[in-house]
C-alpha cells in the first residue's frame, strides 16, 4: 500500500540524513584531535611549466585518514568545517606543515619551489589572514614568494570588498595570489574585473570531454588572459594529448594526474622525477615574473 511504501521510504531517507548528520558531528567533533595526531596529512601535486615539463610549484591538498571513518574526502569535510566556522583552523594546520616542510627541504639542500595554499572565503571572516600568515612565513622563515594563495572563483562575489582589499594586502607584502576553479562560476569576468589576480586555475571540468567546443573555450580563456595581463595554470591535465594541446595554445602551467597525483612531499618529488619532470633550476632566477 501507499501507507506502507511511505513508511518504508521515510525509514530509509531518516536513515541517510541520521548517517549524513553523524558523520558531520563526527568531523566537527574530531578536526582538532585529527590535526593533533596527525591523522591530517598535507599532499603535494606538481605543477610544471608547459614549455619546459620542469616543476615550478606545488599545490599543498589536505587528506585526512582516520582510524574510525577511514579516508575522508576534503569536498565532504571541508563544506562541514565551513558551516561550524572551523576551516581557518584547518588552513592555519596545512600552512604550519608546508613551513615545516619548506624548512626541512631548505635543511636537506633540496630544491625549493613555492607552493599553493587554499583558502576558503569564510578564512576571511573568522580570522585576520594576513597577520596569521605572517606570523607564521616570519617564524619559519619563508620568503613570501614561496606561498601562494589559491581563492575559489565560486565564493568571491559574497564577500567582495573585504576579500579584494586583503589581495591589495597579499601582493605589497609579496605573496602570489590565484584565482582557483576558473570558468565553474558564473560571474567569472566581473570577478576578472574587479580582483587583481597573478594567474587564473583554469577549472578541470572545461578540459574533461576535450572536442572542438571545450577546446576553444580553453584557447579562448588563455587568450582573453594574455590580453589583461594574467597567467594560465590548466587544472586536471590527465592526457599526453591535452598536453599538447595546451603547451601549442600556449597555457603556462599545468597540473594533474598526468603530471602527478597529490602524495606526499618525498614522494610527489620520485613520482615527478620517474615520469621525467625535472626541477626547474632556480626557478626564480629565470621566471623572476612568476
Ligand atoms: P582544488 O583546489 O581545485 O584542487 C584540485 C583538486 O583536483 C584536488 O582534489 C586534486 O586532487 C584534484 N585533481 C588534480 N589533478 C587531477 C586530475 O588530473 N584529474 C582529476 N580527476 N582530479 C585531479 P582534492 O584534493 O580532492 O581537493 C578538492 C578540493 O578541496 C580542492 O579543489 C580545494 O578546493 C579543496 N581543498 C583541498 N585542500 C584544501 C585545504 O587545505 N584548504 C581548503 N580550504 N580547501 C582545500
Ligand atoms: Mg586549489
Ligand atoms: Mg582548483
Ligand atoms: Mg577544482
Amino acid at each position: 500500500s501507499i501507507k506502507k511504501e511511505r513508511e518504508i521510504f521515510s525509514r530509509y531517507y531518516d536513515e541517510e540524513l541520521g548517517q549524513l548528520l553523524t558523520k558531520q558531528r563526527y568531523i566537527v567533533d574530531h578536526i582538532e584531535e585529527a590535526m593533533a595526531e596527525g591523522y591530517i596529512k598535507v599532499y603535494y601535486q606538481p605543477l610544471v611549466r608547459a614549455l619546459t615539463k620542469e616543476i615550478c610549484g606545488f599545490e599543498a591538498l589536505v587528506r585526512w585518514a582516520d582510524p574510525h571513518y577511514g579516508f575522508l574526502s576534503p569536498a565532504e569535510f571541508i563544506p562541514v568545517l565551513e558551516e561550524y566556522h572551523l576551516i581557518h583552523r584547518l588552513d592555519l594546520y596545512v600552512l604550519e606543515k608546508i613551513c615545516q616542510d619548506y624548512q626541512k627541504t631548505k635543511e636537506e639542500g633540496g630544491s625549493l619551489v613555492p607552493v599553493s595554499l587554499n583558502l576558503s572565503r569564510m578564512d576571511f571572516e573568522l580570522c585576520d589572514v594576513f597577520r596569521e600568515l605572517e606570523e607564521r612565513m616570519t617564524k619559519y622563515q619563508v620568503p613570501r614568494e614561496m606561498l601562494t594563495l589559491e581563492i575559489t572563483e565560486s565564493v568571491l562575489n559574497k564577500s567582495q570588498l573585504l576579500i579584494s582589499s586583503q589581495i591589495k594586502r597579499f601582493h605589497e607584502a609579496g605573496y602570489k595570489v590565484w584565482m582557483d576553479d576558473f570558468g565553474s562560476g558564473y560571474s567569472s569576468l566581473n570577478i576578472l574585473k574587479d580582483f587583481d589576480f597573478d594567474l587564473l586555475k583554469i577549472d578541470m571540468l572545461l578540459l574533461r570531454e576535450f572536442n572542438e567546443k571545450s577546446k576553444k573555450i580553453v584557447s579562448s580563456i588563455v587568450d582573453m588572459a594574455k590580453k589583461i595581463g594574467i597567467r594560465t595554470l590548466a587544472e586536471g591535465v590527465e592526457t599526453e594529448e591535452q598536453l599538447e594541446f595546451l603547451r601549442e595554445i600556449g597555457c603556462e602551467k599545468l597540473q594533474g594526474y598526468y603530471i602527478g597525483k597529490p602524495a606526499p612531499y618525498l614522494e610527489s618529488i620520485m613520482q615527478c622525477r620517474e615520469k621525467g619532470f625535472p626541477f626547474e633550476a632556480a626557478w626564480k632566477r629565470r621566471y623572476n615574473d612568476d
